[in-house]
């Protein structure tokens, strides 16, 4: 099946109120533009060096798309990262935050961000941890930075065979998100639950998602050079 196929049928499978981020890492541009051509609204990068080569390469096409950050956002990258992104989705720690608010002043402009969940609290990942009083402390703080708003939670799951055992998982990100939405802080405000992949979309789609992160189930297998 061609990319365009595959996402035209994601798009009509998956409810309207769920947004597609096609994660784009070792795509190629043609990969990318094909998606775009076929109606693709969000695209998700990894690296801040090859966005900035996709963005390049696709010319006009960059403007008719956002641009999500999905990778771990390195303190270094994040003046040359700002420009080229439309929502940033895996802030982690107060510092974190506060090195993108000082940079993000410079430019004037507001970005909406998420708070990244380490839900399953899997040592290998990058996030928050899940304990609810750490994440909404973090919130708080951030309430207080002008130059990001905090729109929504980002969180990986959990690598499994299986996606049913992500469900709890899914699950527990959904109630911090309901929970952070209820304390209705200044400039937090819970719009978008970002979770899901190829292989657990579904399931989160079940538990609250309304924003996924679809990389193989739309442009075939990774090849890693
Ligand atoms: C690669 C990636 C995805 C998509 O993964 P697939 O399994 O290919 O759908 C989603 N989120 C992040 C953060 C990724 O890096």
């Amino acid at each position: 099946m061609s990319i365009t196929e595959n996402y035209q049928r994601l798009r009509r499978d998956i409810p309207e109120h769920v947004t597609i981020v096609l994660a784009a890492k070792t795509r190629t541009p043609d990969e990318v533009l094909e998606a775009i051509a076929s109606g693709a609204t969000d695209i998700g990068e990894n690296y801040v060096q090859e966005a900035e080569t996709m963005q390049q390469a696709l010319g006009d096409a960059v403007r008719r798309v956002r641009w999500h950050f999905i990778g771990a956002l390195q303190t270094n990258k994040i003046n040359k990262a700002l420009p080229l992104f439309d929502v940033f989705q895996t802030i982690d720690s107060l510092e974190k935050a506060q090195a993108f608010e000082t940079r993000a002043a410079r430019f004037g402009r507001v970005w909406p961000v998420y708070l990244e969940v380490n839900i399953a609290a899997e040592i290998s990942k990058v996030g928050l941890p899940p304990e609810y009083e750490q994440i909404e402390q973090l919130a708080r703080q951030m309430a207080q930075l002008e130059h990001l708003r905090v729109e929504g939670i980002m969180t990986m799951g959990m690598f499994t065979p299986d996606p049913e055992d992500s469900r709890p998982y899914f699950r527990a990100a959904r109630q911090i998100f309901d929970r952070l939405g209820a304390l209705s802080l200044p400039n937090v405000t819970m719009k978008t639950l970002s979770m899901g992949m190829s292989d657990s979309y579904r399931v989160a789609i079940e538990e609250g998602s309304n924003m996924v992160r679809l990389g193989t189930i739309v442009f075939g297998a990774r090849q890693y050079a």
